[in-house]
């Protein structure tokens, strides 16, 4: 199945690529021969899952400078050798099968990883400065082999972001069409994201991919009715952000249907302290690039 998903995963995503960003494409190595894989598992010492194997012999990475990453924004996707010089490198160092400080870390979900700062049953596949994403080959109690988790220096709850490789390459084809969907230019889009995102990349991917949400929301100027202005003025005026849940029936009485947006203005436990991107939107007009959606 996860073998499947691969081989039309990477259909999709070239597909993609080829109508919307073909230097993308082309900074997607050939796949890794026979010897490639068997030197990363003769590295590693472990056995590559099924789904893995395949996506390297159909994409053996990216090279090392390219100038687009695989992953929007960011994490270049890396080649067996990648995998296996990264590898070494955690299982060298001082945090490889160490226990976390359980008041630093929050694992998710809690018994399907185990509890350390690097196992070395996770083999590195993409990375964005420290933080990585990994296919986890030593899960914890109630995880599956070939999970793939993210870990790295700043996450400080890791964990599973997808039940296998195919699978979560699978997702991120369906992510692409989404930002296709948002925005009639896919590169804005990421150049956006890079420059507004004051969030790590690899947050919002994990965001996505844990609750099927992407961080990204495009507004429709048809949204601005009167009511909706009078409102969001109103707030925006005041700093008193109690009417929240009545803009949101405002805008949805105005053709909005997207969740981000009716979810942010009915959450009751959002403060909007440092300026709510709703209604600066909403306020300043400018309502035809995606936004970026965080939880102020
Ligand atoms: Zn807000």
């Amino acid at each position: 199945m996860s073998v499947t998903q691969v081989r039309s995963a990477w259909k999709r995503i070239e597909r993609w690529c080829r109508t919307n960003d073909p230097q993308r494409l082309r900074e997607l190595n050939p796949g890794a021969s026979k010897k490639d894989l068997r030197a990363l598992e003769a590295a590693t010492e472990r056995q590559l899952p099924d789904d893995l194997r395949t996506s390297l012999s159909i994409h053996n990475g990216q090279p090392l400078r390219c100038r687009s990453d695989f992953f929007i924004g960011g994490l270049r996707l890396y080649t067996c050798e990648d995998i296996a010089r990264e590898w070494s490198g955690w299982r060298c160092s001082l945090y490889a099968n160490r226990q976390t400080d359980d008041l630093s870390h929050r694992f998710f979900p809690d018994n399907a990883i185990q509890h350390h700062y690097f196992n070395d049953g996770w083999l590195p596949l993409a990375k964005e400065n420290g933080n990585s994403i990994a296919v986890d080959l030593a899960p914890g109690p109630t995880g599956t082999v070939g999970q793939i988790i993210d870990f790295g220096r700043d996450i400080y709850n890791p964990g599973v972001i997808g039940a296998s490789w195919g699978e979560f390459l699978y997702s991120y084809a369906d992510l692409l069409d989404i930002v296709t969907e948002i925005s009639d230019n896919p590169k804005a889009v990421y150049e956006g994201f890079y420059r507004t995102c004051d969030l790590n990349f690899l947050d919002a991917l994990v965001w996505w991919a844990r609750d099927g949400r992407w961080p990204i929301v495009r507004f429709d100027p048809a949204w601005r009715t009167s009511d909706v202005m009078a409102l969001a003025t109103g707030i925006s005026k005041s700093r008193d952000f109690s009417a929240m849940p009545i803009l949101a029936d405002a805008l949805q009485d105005a053709g909005c249907q997207s969740e981000a947006v009716l979810n942010h203005c009915r959450d009751r436990g959002c403060t909007h302290a440092n300026g709510c991107w709703v209604i600066d939107t909403l306020v300043s007009g400018n309502v035809t690039e995606p936004r970026w959606c965080h939880s102020d």
